[in-house]
């Protein structure tokens, strides 16, 4: 996909901080993070939504997810117990803005205020 933001990052025409990546997926920071830490896992490949994603690359998206989780979680300052929230839009009726799939880590501490639909 040409014009796709996350195709091109993932080809390294738009430069990024990779913060994990293994054959299939990588994880960089959010650009308008809504909190310290808040990370985007995405595929190399162009797929959609989930849907568009085949089942057999799950291993690799939660191996993506959880070493970026350890990652980030240490990162971010003490103070506090740290826990995180995956959120992952599909399609324009539930806020899907950039149309590769993608999924948000979204760190959380104790009486943050963050409102994360579920
Ligand atoms: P959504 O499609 O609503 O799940 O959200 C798209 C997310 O991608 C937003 O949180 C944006 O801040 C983020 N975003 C858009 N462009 C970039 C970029 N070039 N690098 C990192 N994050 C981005
Ligand atoms: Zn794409």
């Amino acid at each position: 996909m040409d014009d796709c933001i996350f195709c091109k990052i993932a080809r390294g025409e738009i430069g990024s901080k990779i913060i994990y990546e293994n054959d299939n997926f990588f994880s960089i920071p959010d650009a308008n993070p809504i909190v310290e830490g808040h990370t985007l896992i995405i595929p190399k490949k162009h797929f959609k939504t989930l849907l568009d994603m085949p089942s057999t690359l799950a291993g690799e998206l939660f191996d993506c997810i959880k070493k970026t989780v350890e990652k980030i979680i240490k990162n971010i300052n003490a103070g506090g117990s740290v826990g995180f929230n995956i959120v992952n839009n599909n399609f324009k009726a539930a806020g899907q803005v950039v149309n590769h799939l993608h999924f948000h880590i979204i760190p959380r501490r104790d009486g943050d205020g963050i409102k994360v639909i579920a």
